[in-house]
């Protein structure tokens, strides 16, 4: 059985997967692992897979990545008009050219949803804060490749503070993360980075975010001749956030912010590339870190 067929059941669209039971057992215990690592006073945060469009928009999004955007729309109207639409289907026709967005669009990386929770929070204390938080994130890219889903989940770390509490709580994780990816037994790299901005005013945004070191990956060859997938990002965006949702530190102005991110998918899967199909049968260093 090949290792695609271990760890995923197909649901019909690529990208889109059920989780087998051997797969969501290392899910779940890569996911005790990871809380093992949180700052005792993250606040932790669970968000549904799809949030607020008009946060989203005034988050920026639609500059960056349009491409990617996935949102949900629904047939609106008289009883009488849903109906007409949706009998379309038995006839053969489009129905889905009744459908009209609706107020949510699916929740592209798990930290949108929680600038705008702080901000009506008002001024945030002195140290500012934490969060642990996590969204199953969906993005417009269909693939067959085992480290490209549509819907996957995404875990962070969330820092949000003054200049140098930000740059100091990146730097850490910098430091921790690689530690980490060695207890669990995978070969890693870190390196600089940049998000796959939209278009050509979208590569110019990308050059400017590499200047700056905004964003470093952390990466994982599956294989040894492998193109070494991104599974982990450490991205400082500056004051963006603390801008756009009045976000203000207690005595510095705008908040800036940082995010640790855990593709808990890809690291799952990374797990199973490297180690093998079986747990049972990984090295006892690393089922001793996960509990297996
Ligand atoms: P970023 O916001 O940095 O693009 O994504 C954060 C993390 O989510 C990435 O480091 C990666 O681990 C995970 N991720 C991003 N895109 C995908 C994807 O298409 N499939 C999967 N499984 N994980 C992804
Ligand atoms: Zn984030």
């Amino acid at each position: 059985m090949s290792l695609k067929n271990r760890l995923f059941v197909p649901m019909g669209a690529d990208g889109v997967y059920a989780r087998t039971q051997t797969y969501v057992h290392v899910l779940d215990q890569l996911e005790k692992f990871i809380t093992h690592q949180r700052a005792a006073q993250a606040e932790v945060l669970r968000f549904p897979p799809v949030m607020s469009r008009a946060q989203l928009e005034k988050s920026g999004y639609l500059n960056s990545f349009p491409n990617l955007l996935g949102c949900a729309c629904a047939l609106h109207g008289s009883e009488l008009e849903v109906r007409l639409m949706a009998d379309r289907y038995a006839s053969g026709e489009d129905w889905t050219e009744g459908l009209a967005a609706t107020d949510l669009v699916l929740t592209p990386a798990a930290c949108y949803p929680v600038y705008p929770i702080i901000a009506d929070r008002g001024t945030m204390p002195v140290g500012g804060l934490q969060f642990d938080i996590e969204a199953d994130c969906f993005r417009r890219e269909p693939s067959s490749n085992l480290d490209r889903l549509q819907s996957f989940r995404m875990r962070e770390f969330v820092r949000i503070g003054s200049e140098p509490e930000i740059m100091e709580f990146r730097e850490a994780w910098m430091l921790r993360a690689p530690q980490l990816a060695d207890q669990l037994g995978l070969p890693h790299s870190m390196d600089i980075a940049n998000d796959p901005f939209f278009g050509r005013a979208g590569q110019m945004m990308a050059v400017s975010q590499r200047q700056q070191s905004l964003k470093f990956e952390l990466l994982i060859p599956y294989t040894p001749d492998a193109k070494p997938t991104a599974c982990m990002s450490f991205n400082y965006h500056r004051d963006h956030f603390g801008v756009t949702w009045n976000i203000n530190t207690a005595n510095d102005g705008p908040a800036h912010t940082s995010c640790v991110a855990f593709g808990m998918d890809r690291l799952t899967v990374a797990l199973f590339s490297i180690h093998g199909p079986d747990p049972d049968h990984w090295p006892g260093a690393v089922k001793a870190h996960l509990a297996l």
